[in-house]
């Protein structure tokens, strides 16, 4: 996985599209601890520090209800990674691999995710645990955790099971 930039040896960079296909909105600012990808914890931690999830106006105004939720799924964009290693070889066994096989921050689209506990809302700003993100990282989503949503209709023959190929 590349940290800094580097390309390591098997890694494989490719040439980005002269243009993308669609746009984000950054709907707000991700306040944490940490100012460099080094120090960084490579997943979040329930037990983690308190961190400040900033929404932009007029974006604050979608927190309606949100207090219900005691989990969040949180999507933010990893503005400081490059998007070209479709092969990245991790320091841990320096055995490279597709891009897709990992949680690399190094992607076509550098989207992050983590699940994260609700401490408090203040307005337009949540205070959570469990972020793994660079202190200034963009919002882009914010969604209550799946697994606190139950299927709408009981499960049917035919229905899409995990572990299917
Ligand atoms: N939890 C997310 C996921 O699984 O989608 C992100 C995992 S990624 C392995 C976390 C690492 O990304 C951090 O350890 C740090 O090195 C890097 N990182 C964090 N914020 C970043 C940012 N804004 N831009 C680029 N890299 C970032």
């Amino acid at each position: 996985m590349v940290r800094l930039n580097e390309v390591r040896s098997g890694e494989l960079a490719v040439d980005l599209p002269a243009r993308a296909d669609a746009e984000v909105y950054f709907i707000g600012r991700i306040r944490t601890p940490w100012t460099d990808r080094l120090s960084c914890p490579r997943q979040g931690r329930a037990d983690g520090p308190t961190c400040r999830i900033e929404l932009f106006a007029p974006w604050d105004r979608g927190l309606d209800s949100i207090a219900e939720f005691a989990r969040l799924e949180v999507l933010y964009w990893l503005h400081e990674s490059r998007r070209d290693l479709a092969l990245q070889a991790p320091k841990s066994d320096g055995n490279a691999r597709g891009v897709f096989s990992l949680r690399t921050p190094v992607r076509p689209n550098p989207i992050g995710t983590s699940i994260v506990q609700l401490v408090k809302v203040e307005g337009a700003v949540l205070l959570v645990r469990g972020l793994d993100c660079l202190d200034g990282t963009p919002l882009i989503d914010l969604k209550p955790d799946r697994t606190l949503f139950k299927p709408l209709a009981p499960a049917q023959a035919g229905d899409f099971q995990v572990g299917e190929a």
